[in-house]
């Protein structure tokens, strides 16, 4: 069996850089590697309005942000599978069942979704939707057969969760569904971009993103804003790396090239971060620089949104063709699952037969 990838992101907002480092970025390689047989990238809106239920405007409203955003970074519809995620109810039936394979207190233990609710003030009235999520997350994943998710560290937990869910149902139920493995980042930075503010997670709902398709002068103010180390003041203080975010961000984005292109003095990170730490660099030179490395990542990016922009109409259609061929992939696994199940009542010949003989003999 080939391998299958199924990842994809909550429409809560444009797109950010810590997605791009995290999963985005990797995702258009292994697009291109051409190792994988299929890829479905989801824009997750039911998700996304577990606990925006209230506000479904702004989820529809980033749909079509996120999906301009996927096609400028070099998602292609003709290799990967772009799919709007309640366009395929299946996903939801197949969540029902799963259901019954979780126990409450599993789910209490999942730490991203215990942050999650600390974050969105839900301590003390959690939606019911938005705490059976990763139950849904297993849903997602398995009806593809994914065999690859690559995603953020946040996401460890909905891994594990789904991988019992599947050694579950396989147990009861029979060999039926794949065991997904995660695929994180490479590179330690990316697994959990900090905010600009230094705090621990860039995310959409903490409004501290650089946002992919954020105009130049804004992505400069948000970087020559950015959390340092505090107690380098000045400039001939010797500065620290840990909690440093333009450091981490400039591990996460800078290359070689970037050195010889836009900062010659320093042939790579190691010696920019060995000055830093002795003293005499200042604050400025490194955010100048990790402006430049990030306008010339981003560049090429907001051309190609820049394009797309221009063909909304066409943007919605490849959504609707990707929505109807994910459709048709997770109705072959719900027939499975509900077969396994043994709840194919009208497809099962031989059960109809036994009560045939059953009630006329
Ligand atoms: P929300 O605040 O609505 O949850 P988010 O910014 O956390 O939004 P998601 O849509 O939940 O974004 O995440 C989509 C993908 O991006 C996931 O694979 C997740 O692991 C990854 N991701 C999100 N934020 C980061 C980050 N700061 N660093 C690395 N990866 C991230
Ligand atoms: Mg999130």
């Amino acid at each position: 069996m080939g391998k299958i990838i199924l990842t994809g992101d909550r429409p809560t907002g444009k797109l950010h850089v810590g997605h791009y480092v995290g999963s985005l970025r990797r995702r258009v390689e292994l697009q291109n590697s051409g190792e994988y047989e299929k890829i479905f990238i989801m824009i997750a809106d039911a998700q996304a309005l577990t606990d925006n239920a209230d506000d479904p405007e702004k989820i529809r409203q980033n749909i079509i942000e996120v999906a301009l955003d996927y096609l400028a970074c070099g998602l292609d519809p003709e290799k990967s599978t772009l799919f709007i995620q309640s366009q395929v109810p299946e996903l939801t039936e197949l969540t029902f069942y799963y259901m019954n394979l979780v126990t409450v207190s599993r789910l209490q233990r999942n730490p991203t979704v215990k942050s999650e609710i600390q974050m969105r003030n839900f301590e003390a009235s959690i939606p019911v939707g938005f705490f059976c999520y990763p139950i849904s997350q297993a849903s997602d994943i398995t009806a593809f057969k994914a065999t690859t998710v690559p995603v953020g560290e946040d996401q460890l937990p909905m891994l594990e969760q789904t991988k019992e869910i599947v050694r579950k149902f396989n147990s009861v139920y029979g060999e039926t569904l794949v065991e997904p493995d995660i695929l994180l980042p490479e590179n330690e930075a990316c697994l959990r971009l900090p905010g600009t503010d230094g705090k621990a997670k860039m995310s959409k709902s903490l409004g501290n993103c650089i946002y992919l398709s954020e105009e130049p002068a804004e992505i400069k103010k948000k970087v020559m804003s950015m959390f340092t180390d505090p107690d380098h003041i000045k400039i001939e203080d010797p500065g620290k790396l840990e909690g440093n975010t333009v450091f981490t961000y400039l591990d996460a984005f800078s290359r070689p090239e970037h050195f010889a292109e836009f900062l010659p003095d320093y042939a790579n990170l190691d010696e920019l971060k060995a000055h830093y730490q002795r003293g005499g660099l200042g604050d400025v030179k490194v955010k100048k620089f990790l402006n430049n490395v990030l306008q010339a990542e981003l560049a090429p990016i907001q051309n190609r949104r820049k394009e797309y922009e221009k063909d909304i109409e066409y943007v919605y259609h490849i959504l609707e063709e990707g929505s109807k061929a994910a459709r048709e992939v997770a109705a072959k696994t719900l027939d499975e699952v509900k077969a396994a199940m043994k709840i194919n009542y009208f497809e099962d010949k031989e059960l109809i037969a036994a009560h045939v003989k059953r009630f006329q003999g």
